[in-house]
């Protein structure tokens, strides 16, 4: 938690932004009604925002619902951008018949909003999520079809992925390289590098490494965001202390990723405690952080 960590809560006056949240979260998504009750509205969340220094934040839909609350919700706000999204969980836990109807609702958003859509993600692996061999080939299969489609569309690409853990191995090949702790990360890349897809327009949100990939990722020109989460909880915050700062933005994850509950009740205004984990690594002012991930993510996402 952040007393463990003992990192100083963040200054009040720090400009800065959110590149990777729900606003709004869809109820039901996922199986579970612990937010309900304790999740903001979704304009509330955006009004803290801007009273707490928020100058943007970013929207991410992770499947054809979300792409459809999300486009309504950023209708309302200038200071809201949306980057369009299928994210490996749906791809897994939504069976083919259905998911290629979904599919093609998704791919007439993207064709229908082009100007609205700041980026595409979050696309990527999730071998949690998908334990069996054959769920994480079905996942690697549908991000080629993603990125076959995105890559053409000149537009930043956001990243979910997430390597196999310990207890992620899959028990029917249980040497497989996929349950590797690098697996998906090395997946995703080969992938991009596949579709000619610089990684200069390539950003792993929430990153979560393995920390002995942060070199080579970094020395190949990608970007990473940091969750409001590394304030709080030693992995988050671990694997993002060797990250060049002029690659880095700060993000929420939100409603994940809280600064200090595991509950799903974070909104974009906690994305400064992402800026004040980044300072306190790197022994440096927040200020500076927050001055230069805000023009990290301007840059990167074509915001003027
Ligand atoms: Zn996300």
């Amino acid at each position: 938690m952040g007393k463990a960590l003992n990192i100083p809560e963040p200054e009040p006056d720090l400009s800065f932004c959110d590149v990777h949240g729900h606003v709004p979260w869809i109820e039901g998504t996922f199986k579970s009604d612990a937010w309900g009750k304790t999740l903001a509205s979704a304009d509330k969340q955006h009004a803290d925002f801007k009273k707490a220094g928020g100058v943007f934040f970013i929207t991410c839909s992770i499947d054809l619902n979300s792409a459809v609350e999300i486009l309504k919700f950023v209708e309302k706000h200038r200071d809201v951008c949306y980057s369009c999204g299928m994210a490996p969980q749906t791809v897994t836990y939504t069976k083919t018949k259905a998911y290629e109807s979904e599919f093609k609702q998704w791919l007439d958003i993207i064709e229908k909003n082009g100007e609205k859509i700041i980026a595409f993600g979050e696309i990527g692996l999730d071998f949690h999520h998908a334990k069996a061999l054959g769920q994480r080939k079905r996942q690697i299969d549908e991000l080629d079809r993603i990125l076959s489609i995105v890559k053409g569309k000149k537009k930043p690409i956001v990243l979910h992925v997430r390597n196999a853990g310990p207890s992620d191995k899959d028990m029917g090949n249980p040497d497989h390289a996929f349950n590797q702790p690098d697996a998906a990360a090395r997946e995703v890349v080969a992938l991009l590098d596949k579709h000619g897809i610089s990684p200069a327009r390539v950003l792993f949100h929430c990153y979560s490494g393995p920390s002995s990939l942060n070199e080579e990722l970094a020395k190949r020109g990608f970007f990473f965001s940091i969750p409001s989460s590394a304030f709080g909880f030693e992995k988050w915050f671990k694997v993002s202390t060797s990250l060049p700062l002029e690659r880095i933005m700060t993000e929420t994850d939100s409603p994940f990723q809280h600064p200090r509950s595991m509950e799903p009740i974070n909104a974009p205004e906690n994305a400064r405690y992402a800026i004040a984990a980044i300072a306190h690594a790197r022994g440096i002012d927040q200020k500076v952080v927050a001055t230069t991930t805000l023009k990290n993510a301007k840059a990167f996402f074509k915001i003027p």
